[in-house]
């Protein structure tokens, strides 16, 4: 028998949070983000899910190749372009739209024989200062793609800084309509948390093209201010474990490594099997929440490499061979929310969701 350990993809919530990524994207084209494999869950295990997408968007050629593999003849958007002159004829024989963001990938684009013209997006920098050409440079920039006939069509893309935090979306989006006002072609700016938390935005202030990403995985993008239930969205993985061993402890007994936990009554506590190296973040301490047959409980003690310790005292039914949902849905319909989880390790619902070890076995509902 396997190890029971099971990550449970589920169709019909990424069905939901696409129809959800709809309707805040209004009349624009939805792109479904399915970079570093799904956002953990698998691209083959998402594909079903995500059927209804105008496009997929994506950073390495092999995963294009895993859609097209699907028999996905829609767009492809390589999110950071290619990263060698040699993936341009891989996208001419894909058909591969790529976003160009520096100088080297026009260099290569110029300089590359190719019998089919391609569709670049021009990626402007509008303040987060990672991949893109500054607003002083970008219509140079696209000057000299205009020039190209290895060039077809001309769109623009841009990726906002602070989407989730106070500061928002108004001085880069300013800068991106600006500085693209007058340039023919398609727009694409918005991520999951500048659809969720500006919907006030016009049409042509959305773009023709979004770019969903972690809303279709039912996380909330700007938690704890918003969690996933109040955005409308359904988790999209479970893990869970089962209890694979049970200890009593009395007053004084202390849990796992570093005895980082002491029992100040008589307990009872489950062994769970899941562990670090499985995903689950070691950073999780004493008290972040679980799901044991459904009911809330907490974890104890330190995160091991393959167990995690929880408590049973006040669920006398649980016992050996409980089902421990470690985020996402137990089966009597409860949910535990990954960003909830992610907060009690100091981080993200992204992080987790793309840390899934490869021995986790993966089903899809
Ligand atoms: N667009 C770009 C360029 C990205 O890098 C990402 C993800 O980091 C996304 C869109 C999707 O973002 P999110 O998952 O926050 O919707």
């Amino acid at each position: 028998m396997p190890r029971p350990i099971l990550a449970t993809i589920h169709t019909a919530a990424l069905q939901h949070n696409l129809a959800r990524a709809r309707q805040a994207a209004q009349d624009a084209k939805l792109w479904c983000v399915v970079k570093a494999n799904a956002y953990g869950h698998g691209i083959e295990q998402v594909f079903d899910g995500m059927r209804a997408a105008d496009g997929f968007a994506l950073l390495e050629p092999s995963e294009a190749q895993r859609i097209r593999d699907l028999g996905w003849r829609g767009p492809i958007l390589l999110l950071e372009g290619v990263f060698d002159a040699r993936d341009l004829e891989l996208c001419s024989r894909l058909n591969l739209w790529h976003t160009v963001h520096c100088d080297q990938q026009i260099d290569w684009l110029a300089a590359h024989k190719t019998q089919q013209p391609h569709r670049v997006f021009l990626k402007m920098n509008s303040g987060m200062n990672r991949l893109g050409f500054t607003a002083e440079r970008y219509r140079s920039a696209w000057a000299r793609l205009n020039a190209l006939p290895q060039v077809d069509e001309i769109s623009f893309i841009t990726h906002f800084s602070d989407a989730d935090t106070a500061k928002g979306i108004g001085a880069a989006l300013a800068l991106f309509t600006q500085t693209t006002v007058d340039l023919p072609g398609e727009r694409s700016i918005c991520n999951s948390a500048a659809l969720l938390r500006h919907p006030d935005m016009s049409a042509s202030e959305r773009g023709d093209w979004v770019r969903g990403g972690i809303l279709l995985y039912g996380s909330a993008p700007d938690y704890p201010l918003q969690t996933a239930d109040d955005w409308g969205l359904q988790p999209t993985m479970t893990l869970s474990a089962k209890v694979i061993g049970v200890q009593e402890l009395q007053p004084g007994d202390t849990v796992g490594y570093g005895s980082a936990f002491t029992a100040d009554k008589p307990m009872r506590i489950g062994v769970v099997a899941c562990g670090y190296a499985d995903g689950y973040p070691r950073h999780c301490g004493n008290g972040t929440p679980v799901l044991v047959d459904g009911q809330r409980s907490r974890l104890i003690g330190r995160v091991s490499m393959d167990m995690v310790t929880v408590d049973l005292t006040d669920i006398p039914q649980a016992g050996w061979g409980s089902e421990v949902t470690l985020w996402g849905r137990a089966a009597n319909g409860t949910v535990l929310a990954i960003d909830e989880v992610a907060h009690a390790a100091g981080t993200v619902g992204y992080e987790l969701m793309c840390a899934v070890a490869p021995r986790v076995p993966v089903v899809v509902d």
